[in-house]
């Protein structure tokens, strides 16, 4: 069990001073060996390459961790604004590869371990990702960590240390298996515990009222069940900048104080047994992607995550300014990633109060100018609301201060719309109902002084729609904020056969400010540099193929198109549209319609929330086409078609930089932004995508002739849906119909008899709410442009490059530049070193 330690200073200079360490070849063999032999005491005769790997992490470790000293030394002496990104996800990957980039040590390790025999990309193959995340909204904020550190913002980002991250995905007869993901078993090699800042959070138990000393009124909480958050500080590297920022994550364990009413009676054991309970609430990330599941131990997380993190900042801030608060709410910003950790408003209220004295409007004042709030989704399904009672009984002083505000801000809306009170059951942040409900979303909104989406589309969908009314109130709170990837994962490391291309160029500027990577747009036109860049893009298709035969058992031909969708599977996301243009090809195919044919590759890929029927119904439809596909004689190099099992961060990385076609073909106005099409544009994939997210900004970058769209507007699609009648489009289109005679007369589920009915009754469906129908024929027609510019190898070439050249604008450090210059207002800190 974990001590908290007494805090002794120990003012011994000799303590900590050492030279810097030494980044060349012979150094780096040194400390390889020294932990291999002292530290993990292995010898010549292990061949597991796990300890190679642990070896190596240390050694690249050990010179993070000076860097990260000075940065802390720093940002203290600097005394700037500090920012904090809050989220129950952040879907790291792998961190050795990104820690070598950043440090640029690379070569020499690489160098290093090949005097020693070994193979720095096998031992890298031995990292387990750090899947702490499910999607979109965890990468990001793991790109976000990434900006921010290179861009020598002080942030910190704050998290769960889930004992189990995203699940592994196995495919058993075509249906998705989900396997544990023990990620810790062979221990972090990146991870610092920190006991020492150690917090408490409590549950449950009920407020008292009474009169401090000079006789005001206070609450507090009483008989709580309490629980400690112990942290486990990441380092964050920056770009060759010697900034190393912390991602801190909180891992819950049971106070060490045992309850002696149970201890007396004799129950030791049940004493000590519930430390389980107290362990559960970090044990599992929640694996729903775009949907809530209203589990009260996902509201325990929430929780959680926002006091022990608020704890922290407010705990470093009495030591530093000796209580005063009155500067507190100009020196720190939090980031709220999504409503998950939306309780920090209420729970920063009660801190400022309930301990620190202040009465509600100045707690109020310092909250309102401190939180900010960014949406990832218009869908209904994924705006989180928790029952009342619930919050009642896990966190009543947190409900009675949501009450409270939202008591305030309703008065509010009645003076904006007096006797409406329409609008003050619509404004509520407690909705109304036989069970009411606290609105988390309406509570992040009143909470922050700044809201925003995630694509120029999202922001004006939010402030012209879901959020229209307070929109209205507060205008200017409103802002967007289009999503980026980092260029250093998901283009210098991942495809170093381009990035060196690149670099020969343009020079190497383009790492750490992406907007130079436009300089590559005249040579699109150099028939020497395309013919490079085609080389290159073979070589990465060439390193994917061989990912795909050894996994999937399928055999994808290089020179084929290569046509990837890989991300959660989602109704939205509308894989199923993928699925019907491959029965449409190997239709064609069947029939010796095969004039003009590319020959294409297909790769799907992604997991689907264990509960989630449709989502799984859907991989299992696309294992069986693959079979039988790939399986018939007619079919040969026309047609491949394989599912890519457990994808994941480190997967991405070897998918994006072999892919040709970048499938992004959600309903227009339900993908947020998405930013696997950013990933896949910047390794010179071509999209072939909806008018949805960002697709419409990346089109704008590119321009029509180097995109592939199609499909309704998010305008059209509403439109539509009051008419919508998908039996008479297929009735009406020959391919489709033949698609849905395919699917309806089991041909892809010949001993398995209606295991796909349920797909073929939604696609059905005048309220089918993703309108996969609809879009087919236009989806057909967009997939015959781009299969036809394919065999023009010069002219798939130069779009290639030009997306590649165009994608300055989807790093995430003009995000979070953005970020900083309307919201954040932090100011870098540049870390001298050594
Ligand atoms: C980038 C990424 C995502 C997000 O992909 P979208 O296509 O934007 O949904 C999801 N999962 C992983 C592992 C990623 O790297």
């Amino acid at each position: 069990m974990i001590q908290k330690r007494k805090k002794k200073i120990i003012h011994s200079p000799g303590l900590t001073d050492l030279p810097p360490l030494s980044m060349d070849v012979p150094a780096l063999m040194d400390d390889f060996r020294h932990h291999y032999t002292y530290h993990l005491g292995r010898d010549r005769y292990c061949r597991s390459v796990d300890y190679h790997y642990t070896a190596l992490a240390l050694t690249i470790r050990e010179r993070l961790m000076e860097r990260w000293k000075s940065t802390r030394y720093a940002h203290l002496e600097a005394d700037t604004k500090t920012g904090y990104y809050l989220s129950l996800e952040f879907l790291m990957g792998r961190a050795l590869g990104n820690a070598m980039l950043n440090l640029g040590i690379t070569d020499a390790a690489s160098q290093a371990l090949y005097n020693l025999g070994i193979n720095l990309e096998d031992l890298a193959e031995a990292e387990i990702d750090a899947g702490l995340g499910n999607g979109g909204l965890g990468r990001l904020a793991a790109c976000f960590l990434d900006s921010c550190a290179a861009l020598q913002l002080p942030v910190m980002g704050y998290g769960i240390r889930y004992e189990y991250g995203m699940f592994r995905q196995r495919i058993e007869d075509g249906r998705q298996v989900e396997e544990p993901d023990h990620w810790l078993r062979n221990g972090y090699p990146w991870e610092v515990e920190r006991p020492e800042f150690t917090q408490k959070v409590r549950f449950g138990g009920h407020t008292q009222v009474y009169r401090t000393d000079d006789g005001n009124l206070r609450y507090r909480l009483v008989d709580t069940h309490d629980i400690l958050a112990v942290p486990y500080d990441i380092p964050v590297p920056g770009y060759r900048n010697n900034t190393v920022n912390t991602l801190r994550l909180w891992k819950a364990t049971a106070t060490d104080v045992f309850d002696l009413h149970e201890f007396n009676a004799g129950s030791y054991t049940e004493s000590v047994a519930m430390k389980n309970a107290a362990e559960n609430i970090t044990m599992v990330l929640y694996p729903n992607d775009a949907s809530e599941n209203g589990k009260e131990l996902r509201l325990r997380q929430q929780y959680f995550l926002a006091s022990a993190s608020l704890q922290d900042v407010v705990a470093r801030w009495k030591v530093m300014k000796k209580g005063d608060f009155s500067g507190f709410a100009e020196k720190n910003c939090f980031q709220l990633n999504d409503t998950h950790p939306s309780c920090a408003v209420p729970e920063l209220m009660r801190i400022l109060m309930d301990e620190q004295g202040m009465g509600w409007d100045e707690a109020w004042s310092i909250t309102t100018r401190c939180m900010a709030y960014t949406n990832h989704t218009l869908l209904p399904e994924a705006l989180e609301k928790w029952s009342l009672p619930l919050f009642q009984q896990l966190l009543p002083r947190i409900l009675e201060i949501i009450l409270e505000i939202n008591a305030r801000f309703l008065a509010e809306v009645s003076v904006r719309w007096p006797g409406d009170n329409n609008k003050l059951r619509q404004l509520s942040i407690i909705e109304e109902g036989p069970v009411p409900q606290v609105r988390m979303a309406y509570l992040a909104i009143v909470g922050s002084f700044s809201v925003n989406g995630v694509a120029v589309l999202h922001s004006r969908l939010l402030s012209q729609g879901l959020f229209r009314d307070f929109y209205d109130m507060w205008p200017d709170k409103f802002n967007n904020k289009t999503n980026g990837v980092t260029p250093r994962r998901w283009l210098a490391w991942c495809n170093p056969g381009l990035s060196s291309l690149i670099t020969e160029k343009i020079g190497d500027g383009w790492v750490a400010d992406l907007q130079q990577i436009e300089g590559l747009l005249p040579h699109a036109e150099d028939p020497e540099f395309r013919s490079r860049w085609h080389a290159v893009k073979r070589a990465n298709k060439e390193r994917l193929a061989a990912v795909v035969a050894e996994k999937c058992g399928v055999n994808f031909n290089p020179d084929a198109l290569f046509d990837v969708q890989v991300k959660r599977i989602h109704e939205y996301k509308r894989q199923l549209l993928n699925v019907l243009h491959v029965i449409h090809l190997y239709d064609r195919i069947k029939r010796g319609d095969v004039s003009d044919w590319t020959n294409r590759c297909v790769l799907i890929g992604g997991k689907a929330a264990p509960g989630y029927f449709m989502a799984k119904l859907i991989i299992k439809l696309i294992n069986n086409v693959a079979n039988v596909v790939n399986e018939d004689p007619d079919v040969g190099d026309l047609l491949k078609v394989a599912f890519a099992a457990n994808y994941r961060v480190s997967a991405m990385e070897v998918i994006c930089a072999g892919t040709d076609l970048s499938e992004q073909i959600s309903t227009a106005g339900k993908e947020a932004s998405g930013t696997g099409n950013m990933k896949f544009m910047m390794n010179g994939a071509i999209t072939i995508g909806t008018l949805d997210g960002a697709n419409i900004e990346i089109r704008q970058e590119v321009g029509d002739d180097n995109f592939f769209m199609f499909g309704l507007t998010a305008r059209e699609v509403e439109d539509r849906r009051r008419s919508y009648d998908p039996a008479s489009i297929v009735a009406a289109d020959p391919d489709l119909r033949r698609v849905m005679n395919l699917m309806e007369s089991g041909h892809f589920n010949m001993f398995e008899t209606g295991i796909f009915d349920p797909i073929v009754n939604a696609i059905y469906s005048p309220s089918d709410p993703w309108m996969v129908a609809a879009d087919f024929r236009s989806f057909v027609e967009a997939q015959k442009r781009a299969g036809k510019v394919y065999l023009d190898r010069e002219a798939w070439t130069r779009m290639s490059i030009v997306n590649t050249a165009r994608s300055g604008k989807f790093s995430t450090d003009r995000t979070i530049n953005e970020y900083n210059d309307d919201i954040w207002h932090l100011t870098p800190v540049p870390v001298k070193f050594p």
